[in-house]
């Protein structure tokens, strides 16, 4: 009989997954709270929220393993799910990445590099964090931050207060500001068996806080380069040490020859998207094939590519189609100001050939 993968959130990241699955005879269900969620055009949707016991129960009937597409799922659900079926990656991945202080303090238990930090909860911890750490420096909710939002980059005492006013009313941290070269990161999956396969590091570029454009594999790390090899060892500490199980992404910043951790994503990541058409397995894929503990797909690149966001409007599907090299995937949003509805992974046999196919098109973009 098929199995049958749950996926807790109905976003692209649960559709995505689930485009990938049908392929190895797989049939998914998805827990969602809204009707019109990307992943019910594809899979069976249970419809409710997270903390309802009885939902939870309904959508756990007759699956064989779950997963969730998105890390702010509240603990008690998957304490719950979990009586029922196996959830992956888990509570403990879940525990050390909702909050960036726990977070910071986890990667530096595992000696990798963080920014410097410091937990705020008054207006005194603030002053005197940015004391301690310096100005400029960013202030960041402790969770439910994502696409560069519940942050602000502070200059001056004055915007210390101004912080404080602004985000003040829920527990903070404030970071260093990292003089970073630039922004890579390493996405890698590991199985129910413990078979580990890394993506090679790509490059990534934000506009307003949200991802823009990510190249893969990163301009001037090769296979032997060294910060292939810190950053494989690095994320291989972290799964052993969550027992990981699935996708899971580190953000880094690059300074010289060293990487400094930003964040962490228990989950199938936006910088991974390119994996769909230039990697010999899509992230998606390997997620689901993990989490079953089956073999994994092979995570080399078989092209160059550049994979550019679509963000809050997009050109007509056919345009799009019209450029050699463009693979385009939608995920049946409706259009609006700051949101993602899709992405195009522009491919090259060089890598001089994608980012020309990829600047010629942004160039089109804009007129
Ligand atoms: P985050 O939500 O923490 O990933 O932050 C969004 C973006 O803000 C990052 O991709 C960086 O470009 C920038 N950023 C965040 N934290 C820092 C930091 N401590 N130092 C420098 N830049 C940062």
């Amino acid at each position: 009989m098929a199995k049958r993968m749950g996926i807790i959130g109905g976003g692209q990241l649960g559709r995505m997954l689930a485009l990938s699955g049908y392929p190895l005879g797989l049939q998914f269900r998805i827990l969602d709270g809204a009707e019109e969620a990307p992943a019910g055009h594809v899979s069976p949707l249970v419809l409710g929220p997270l903390d309802h016991a009885e939902t939870l129960e309904r959508f756990a009937e007759g699956l064989d393993c779950a997963t969730f597409e998105f890390e702010n799922v509240p603990l008690p659900a998957i304490e719950q799910l979990s009586k029922h079926v196996p959830v992956y990656p888990g509570l403990k991945a879940l525990e050390k990445s909702q909050d960036r202080v726990v977070e910071k303090e986890f990667f530096q238990s595992l000696l990798i590099s963080t920014a410097p930090f410091a937990s705020v909860q008054s207006l005194e911890d603030l002053q005197q964090a940015a004391r301690t750490i310096g100005l400029p420096a960013i202030l960041k909710t402790r969770r439910f931050g994502y696409d560069g939002k519940g942050q602000m980059r502070l200059n001056s005492a004055l915007e210390v207060a101004n912080g404080w006013e602004t985000l003040g009313s829920q527990p903070l941290i404030l970071e260093g500001l990292v003089p970073f070269d630039r922004e890579l990161s390493q996405v890698s999956v590991r199985s129910t068996k413990g078979e580990i396969r890394h993506y090679p590091l790509v490059e990534n570029f934000h506009r307003n806080g949200i991802l823009h454009k990510t190249i893969a594999p990163a301009p001037g790390i090769g296979p032997n380069h060294p910060l292939e090899k810190q950053s494989r060892q690095a994320m291989e500490k972290v799964m052993e040490a969550l027992d990981y199980v699935g996708v899971l992404a580190i953000e880094w910043f690059q300074m010289g020859e060293s990487l400094v951790a930003n964040e962490m994503a228990p989950r199938v990541h936006n910088t991974g998207h390119w994996t769909m058409d230039g990697a010999k397995t899509s992230q998606f894929e390997n997620h689901v094939r993990a989490v079953l503990g089956w073999p994994l797909g092979l995570t080399d690149a078989c092209h160059f590519t550049v994979m550019l966001n679509l963000i809050g409007s997009h050109r007509p599907a056919e345009d799009w189609l019209a450029n050699p090299g463009v693979r385009l995937h939608l995920y049946g949003k409706s259009p609006r100001n700051g949101r993602k509805l899709g992405h195009v992974n522009v491919l090259g046999n060089t890598a001089l050939e994608a980012l020309t196919r990829s600047d010629s098109l942004l160039d089109w973009l804009s007129e």
